[in-house]
Order: structure tokens, then C-alpha cells, then sequence
């Protein structure tokens, strides 16, 4: 890839909305394309007066509850043994405390968890049997967070791999006649509706992912952040992607910014890219470019190779101590018809949420 081909990303990209040079603190909350309602609602906590990382934590609490969102939480996609696995960090700017939980089970919300962690504990991060016996300790109700709509998908998935030959081990033997794809899949899901079906077909081929990060300034200059995650769909039991590791999905400093990521968890550990974008703009790095300095490192990762580079994508968000801020993803949103559909990022600064475009290195060829 040469220097052209890494600018052309960068100069298509929609610009950053700009903030006057002069600007100060105010509230100002920005999240993934996911966190409109929680832009929202952490906004209206900070204009009544309240803390930052109590805001931001509100603010998520409506995808970890929400059964439809299935990367989050309650109803996120599970392991590859059908058990959700839930990972999230906290950083709190003005006492500059961090607190994380990774690999929580039976849990709603483990943005909450990790909160008492930094609160409550001498740790920092407590993962699996350990961060569950702990969000016991501290009254948190179990359940299980496998909604009926991500089991169907878990167990479409299962049934989905083969082997070389064309055999699984989930469905009828060899001695049964064969079938089409789709006509398998009605059969061996009769009762469950036609378009979840889809989607679960869907989203077995192509495991998801999906988090939601948010960061909150509030008009006395204090900031704080949040990430939380059901990780990756289909994942080894145990696996911790990126979210709940601070650095990496949340970075906070008071006196400079706040960043996090959204995207394959892996990758940005590589890089520790919230922690990368923080100190880029420490060193005067504007938000925007801040991110997309931090993407150019995962694609250095991988020698600039494209065939590679293009089977996964990563978002970061950045807000700076002045209210600045940006979006940045690996990749351009798909292109359709010819027209270019950037990936997103939401942002609450009074009023309702508005979703803005992010910044980007690469655009895929058109579909
Ligand atoms: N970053 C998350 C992880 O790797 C997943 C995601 O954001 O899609 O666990």
C-alpha cells in the first residue's frame, strides 16, 4: 500500500465536526452508533449535576438490559458452548480510578460490576468464577442472560459446521436425504418465524460483534468512560476480547482525553489503541486523527495487506479534555449503488442524539 492509498481514506473521510479552537468544557456525551439512547440519558444526568462515570454507566445500562440487542449484555450472542460471557471496564476521570470485570457470567450488567470492582476493591479486574462469586457478594441477582433469540442463533450456528466432507455433528446422520440449505434449516427450526431465521443463518456465517463504548465530559472539565460487551459471538469459553482491558477498548485521562474502540477486540489490543489515541493527543494530535493514527497501526500489524486487513473492522472514539471529538473505523461502511455509507458514531450535546460519520483509512470495493 502506498502513502496515496493511506490518505485517499483519510481525505474522503467526512470531517471530524469541528470545534472552535477556543472551546471549553461542556456537556457533551459521544458513544458507538449503538448508544444514541445512552448519549441521551447519560447527557441529561450530567445537566442535572451528576458524575460523569454514573452517567455514562446509566447511559449503557439500556443495551446491557435490552434483550434486542444482542451484543450487549442480557440477550448478547454467547460462547461457543451457548453461555454468555460478558466483559466491561469503567475509568473515572476526576479520581483517576479504573475497575474491570472480564468474562462474568449471569450477570446483566457488568459495567455496574466493574464500578463496585474500583469501588469496593483493591483490584483493578476480576474475571470468570471470581467476578461472579464477587457481584454475589455485592447482592447483584443472577439469571440467564441467553435470550430465546440468541439460543436459536447458537444452536443454527452449531448446526451449521461441517466438516471438509460436508458432515456435523448437529442434525440427521448421513443416511438422511439431502437438502437444501434452507429447506434444512425450516425443517429443523419449524416453529421459529421466517426473518429471525435469517438472522440467525446470518449471523452463524458471519459471527458478529458488537459493544458499546461511551464517554461523557461534563462543563466542569470532568470526564469519564465506560465499554461493555458481550464479545464475541461463538468465542472460546474464556476468551477476553478488548473491552474490559483498560488501554485497550478505555482509556481516561483527566488531563488530556478519553478514548475506546468498538470492533475485533484482538486487534486493538495489538496496539492498546484507547491508550495510543490518548497520548496522541496529548501530544497535540486533534481527536480525529488521534484515531486513525492508532488504526494505522493495526494495519502496519498486518504489513498494510488488505486480503487481511479486510476480514475484520475496528472503530475508535475519542473526546478531548476541551470537547472535541471523533470517530474513526478501520473501514468506510459498505458501499452500495455506488454510494459510500460511512460507519457511524453517536453523540449527544444537548437536545436528542445525532449520529455522525466516522473518520476511515480504507474503502471497501463497491458491492
Ligand atoms: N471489541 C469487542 C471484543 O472484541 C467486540 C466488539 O466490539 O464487537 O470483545
Amino acid at each position: 500500500m502506498n502513502r496515496r492509498q493511506w490518505m485517499m481514506g483519510s481525505l474522503l473521510a467526512p470531517a471530524a465536526r469541528a470545534v472552535p479552537a477556543q472551546a471549553g468544557p461542556k456537556n457533551i456525551v459521544i458513544a458507538s452508533s449503538n448508544g444514541a439512547r445512552a448519549c441521551a440519558r447519560a447527557r441529561e444526568m450530567l445537566e442535572a449535576g451528576g458524575d460523569t462515570l454514573e452517567a455514562v454507566i446509566a447511559g449503557v445500562n439500556i443495551n446491557e438490559e435490552d434483550p434486542e440487542d444482542n451484543s450487549v449484555g442480557y440477550g448478547g450472542l454467547p460462547n461457543e458452548e451457548g453461555v454468555v460471557e460478558l466483559d466491561a471496564s469503567v475509568m473515572h476521570g476526576p479520581t483517576r480510578r479504573c475497575g474491570a470485570v472480564a468474562a462474568l457470567r449471569n450477570i446483566k450488567t457488568p459495567s455496574k460490576v466493574a464500578r463496585l470492582v474500583m469501588e469496593q476493591t483493591d483490584h483493578i479486574m476480576l474475571v470468570g468464577e471470581g467476578a461472579l462469586r464477587f457481584a454475589r457478594a455485592m447482592g447483584f441477582q443472577e439469571e440467564n442472560l441467553l435470550t430465546e433469540k440468541s439460543r436459536l442463533a447458537w444452536l443454527v450456528w452449531k448446526r451449521s459446521l461441517r466438516d471438509p466432507r460436508g458432515h456435523g455433528n448437529w442434525g440427521e446422520g448421513l443416511s438422511a436425504p439431502a437438502k437444501k440449505p434452507a429447506a434444512w434449516l425450516r425443517e429443523q427450526f419449524p416453529k421459529a418465524d421466517e426473518a429471525l431465521l435469517a438472522w440467525a443463518w446470518e449471523v452463524a456465517l458471519h459471527p458478529p460483534s458488537g459493544t458499546i463504548n461511551c464517554l461523557a465530559l461534563n462543563a466542569k472539565g470532568e470526564m469519564s468512560g465506560v465499554t461493555t460487551t458481550s464479545g464475541l459471538a461463538w468465542k472460546i469459553p474464556g476468551r477476553v476480547g478488548d473491552s474490559p482491558i483498560l488501554g485497550a477498548g478505555l482509556w481516561v485521562d483527566q488531563d488530556v482525553g478519553a478514548a475506546g474502540s468498538t470492533g475485533r477486540g484482538e486487534e486493538n489490543i495489538r496496539v492498546a489503541g484507547a491508550h495510543t489515541i490518548v497520548e496522541n493527543m496529548r501530544q497535540g494530535m486533534p481527536p480525529r486523527e488521534a484515531c486513525l493514527d492508532a488504526l494505522k497501526r493495526v494495519a502496519r500489524n498486518f504489513s498494510g495487506d488488505r486480503s487481511k486487513l479486510v476480514q475484520f473492522d475496528l472503530s475508535f472514539y475519542a473526546l478531548r479534555k476541551d470537547g472535541a471529538y471523533a470517530g474513526a473505523s478501520l473501514w468506510a461502511g459498505a458501499t452500495r449503488q455506488g454510494k459510500l455509507a460511512p460507519r457511524r458514531f453517536a453523540v449527544n450535546d444537548g437536545g436528542q442524539s445525532r449520529l455522525e460519520g466516522c473518520a476511515y483509512l480504507f474503502e471497501r470495493k463497491p458491492e
